[in-house]
């Protein structure tokens, strides 16, 4: 296993801390690179700590060898954060002590609906088994019963913010095979790694109402966001194992940094190109501007140089 940064932990009193959570269902691609780079710069500009935590609760969707490869990228790229890496794998009982809880509180109900039920509902859940008394002897998921409230945040980078809760509906967070969901576990480890700040892709900018009404139900303030681009095919398509999205390549990082600051914005200075990974960071670091990111969601691949 790669090892993390030894020396930053002496910034332990940090009121800032920040994460990097990736799924191990692939390579680091460029576009992971680009988040991962965001919530760098904006701790280290700080003096925050960065955490890394692995996203592992998915096993059939992981690739084997992926978070010892991402790990290894992110040494590479000189990302290295503070303290041990977290895995998710490692904390089913806490998720289970948690849906216990949630369940004994009123917040949680079982849902029985099958895809088929819930096929022309544009992905949000109607409500069918909200009210339903007798649902847990067939197959469920669970799902959280959100109250008829806006939330509303100010995000770093798209600015304010708001949804009304019923738009989203209600959210799984144990899923019918049994596997914890992905809204549970990051709420749950947001709050335990007292996270302050999240930086991460766009495409979960309208889950972040959903986490921070759950945060709520676990007695835990919301972080500050800020949601950068997606940096996406020219087709608008995601970099992925599917579309054929590579690993970002291990021999040359200083090219592909560069032009990930250029994709959030920076400025890189001309005199930048020649020099090293360290060099290129502390660059990013010293002028990293978050006022200067782009508020799109998505940033076509094709037109970053
Ligand atoms: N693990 C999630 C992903 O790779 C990101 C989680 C997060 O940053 O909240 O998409
Ligand atoms: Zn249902």
């Amino acid at each position: 296993m790669p090892t993390a940064n030894k020396t930053a932990l002496s910034q332990e009193k940090s009121n800032y801390i920040g994460r990097f959570a990736p799924s191990p269902s692939g390579p680091l691609h460029f576009g992971s690179l680009v988040a991962a780079l965001a919530s760098f710069l904006d701790a280290r500009s700080q003096n925050g700590i960065w955490r890394v935590r692995m996203e592992d609760i998915d096993p059939p969707r992981e690739q084997p060898g992926a978070a010892h490869q991402i790990l290894k990228s992110m040494e590479t790229y000189g990302l290295l954060w503070d303290g041990q890496v977290l895995y998710q794998s490692e904390r089913y009982e806490v998720y289970r002590d948690i849906i216990s809880d949630l369940r004994a509180r009123g917040f949680v109900y079982p849902c029985t609906c099958t895809r088929k039920d819930l096929h022309g509902t544009g992905g949000v859940y109607p409500g069918i088994c909200r009210d339903k008394t007798d649902n847990t002897k067939s197959p469920h998921s669970l799902r959280v019963r959100c109250p008829d409230t806006i939330i509303a945040f100010q995000d770093l980078i798209q600015g304010s913010i708001e949804y009304a809760l019923p738009d989203l509906g209600d959210f799984i967070i144990q899923r019918k095979d049994g596997l914890f969901a992905y809204q549970l576990a990051v709420c749950a480890d947001d709050a335990y790694q007292g996270i302050t700040h999240i930086v991460r892709g766009h495409d979960l900018l309208n889950a972040t109402p959903w986490q921070i009404h759950l945060l709520s139900l676990l007695n835990t303030a919301a972080p500050v966001y800020a949601h950068v681009p997606v940096i996406t095919l020219a087709n608008g398509g995601k970099l992925s194992k599917q579309n054929h999205a590579p690993g970002i390549p291990l021999d040359r990082p200083e090219q592909q940094l560069i032009k990930a600051l250029r994709a959030l914005g920076q400025n890189p200075d001309a005199e930048l190109d020649g020099s090293s990974v360290s060099e290129i960071l502390q660059w990013g670091i010293k002028h990293w501007q978050i006022d200067n990111v782009a508020k799109q969601p998505i940033v076509p691949l094709a037109t970053l140089s």
